[in-house]
């Protein structure tokens, strides 16, 4: 059983969530397009987003997209400024 605090808190993630996906249709960045580490730079502050900062120091994961086991999407929010940011371009990197 889940209390009613539990379940505006929930409520607040889902309309985040929403409100996140819905920001993020305005910055997309392709990773297959960036050199390097795949780090790049908020389109709004500039602060240096870097997918592979597992510290999420600089960004917070809101939502994942996954589709036949491959990452195809990634929804990110800059820490600093608040912008969401759609990161696509996993599908393309290579198996190791
Ligand atoms: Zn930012």
């Amino acid at each position: 059983m889940e209390n009613n605090r539990d379940r505006s808190q929930k409520v607040i993630e889902k309309m985040m969530k929403k409100e996140a996906l819905k920001k993020s249709m305005n910055h997309v960045i392709d990773l297959t397009k960036i050199d390097g580490d795949g780090a790049f730079p908020c389109p709004k502050c500039g602060s240096v987003i870097s997918p592979d900062d597992e510290s999420e120091e600089n960004y917070q994961i809101v939502d994942t997209q996954v589709q036949r086991d491959q990452l195809e999407a990634l929804i990110v929010i800059c820490k600093r400024c608040g912008t969401a940011i759609k990161l696509v371009g996993f599908a393309q990197q290579p198996q190791a």
